[in-house]
């Protein structure tokens, strides 16, 4: 079975190295290439958009792909989009491996917001200290308030239009919560914006978040496809162990 797995997750990593080595899978990961220096998974990489979803379609057919898992973020639309209209006019499956989205536990204080445009929106009246999380992509929501400072923390130099006060660092996650807990105290941080990512590698703010009392402004997930849909790694394996007896 020749596998195609959309990236740049932890979780299409995790899939990728649970079918590494096994003879009846062919995999090719795809990257989108925004990262400098990206965690590679293991194998037959390539890195690059497709050029839409026509470029995809003309990828797949190239390839000889039977299965496309479309792995990315849950907030990676375009991608998804694209991979849906390809699996359309191909006709080759598409799994959809989404990790579960984060629930409110006791002691959070969690604003659920549709967008980055309502988070904007309420931050005024929940703190002027933020801790920003969201991704270059939103940043331009939060570029006009200018009475907040904030604190951006992204893999590479966020491009511009970037708040008027603020400080970036540059990291990669897993994230500990000892470490954010001491993150958000050494910069005062009020409040935390954050999307709902779902997953271990940046769930830890969450917890700090908690045990420091601090507000957090979630951004909810945009709407998935329809379509067949995993959470789990294991249950990715399992869709795909379940067709390969159509193949032979
Ligand atoms: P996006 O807005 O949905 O996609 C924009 C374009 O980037 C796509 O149309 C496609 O270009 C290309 N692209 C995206 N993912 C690709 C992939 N895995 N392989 C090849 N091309 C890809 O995507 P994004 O939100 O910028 O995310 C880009 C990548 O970063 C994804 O792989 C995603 O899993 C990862 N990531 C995203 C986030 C996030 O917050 N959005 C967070 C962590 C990791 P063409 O149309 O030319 O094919």
């Amino acid at each position: 079975m020749k596998v195609l797995v959309l990236g740049g997750t932890g979780q299409a990593r995790r899939l990728v190295a649970a079918l590494h080595g096994r003879p009846e899978f062919t995999v090719t990961s795809s990257l989108a290439g925004r990262v400098a220096v990206p965690a590679l998974p293991q194998g037959d990489v390539r890195i690059g958009g497709f050029g839409g979803a026509d470029g995809l379609v003309a990828w797949l057919r190239r390839h000889g792909t039977d299965v496309v898992v479309d792995a990315t973020h849950p907030f990676a639309v375009r991608m998804t989009e694209n991979a849906v209209a390809a699996g359309a006019a191909t006709g080759v499956p598409l799994l959809l491996l989404r990790r579960a989205g984060w629930t409110a536990g006791p002691g959070d204080r969690w604003h659920r917001v549709p967008d980055a445009v309502s988070a904007a929106a309420v931050l005024p009246a929940l703190g002027e200290r933020v801790f920003l999380t969201t991704g270059r992509g939103d940043l331009a929501a939060f570029a006009g308030l200018d009475r907040l400072w904030f604190l951006l923390r992204s893999v590479d130099p966020p491009p511009p239009p970037l708040p008027l006060r603020c400080e970036v660092i540059q990291a990669r996650g897993p994230f500990t919560a000892d470490a954010e807990r001491e993150l958000l105290r050494e910069h005062h941080i009020d409040v935390l914006v954050t999307r709902d990512s779902g997953g271990e590698m940046t769930a830890a703010k969450l917890v700090a978040a908690r045990e420091l009392g601090v507000p957090v402004v979630m951004l909810a997930r945009p709407p998935a496809p329809a379509g067949p849909t995993v959470s789990t790694v294991d249950e990715a394996v399992r869709w795909l162990e379940d067709r390969l007896p159509a193949l032979l």
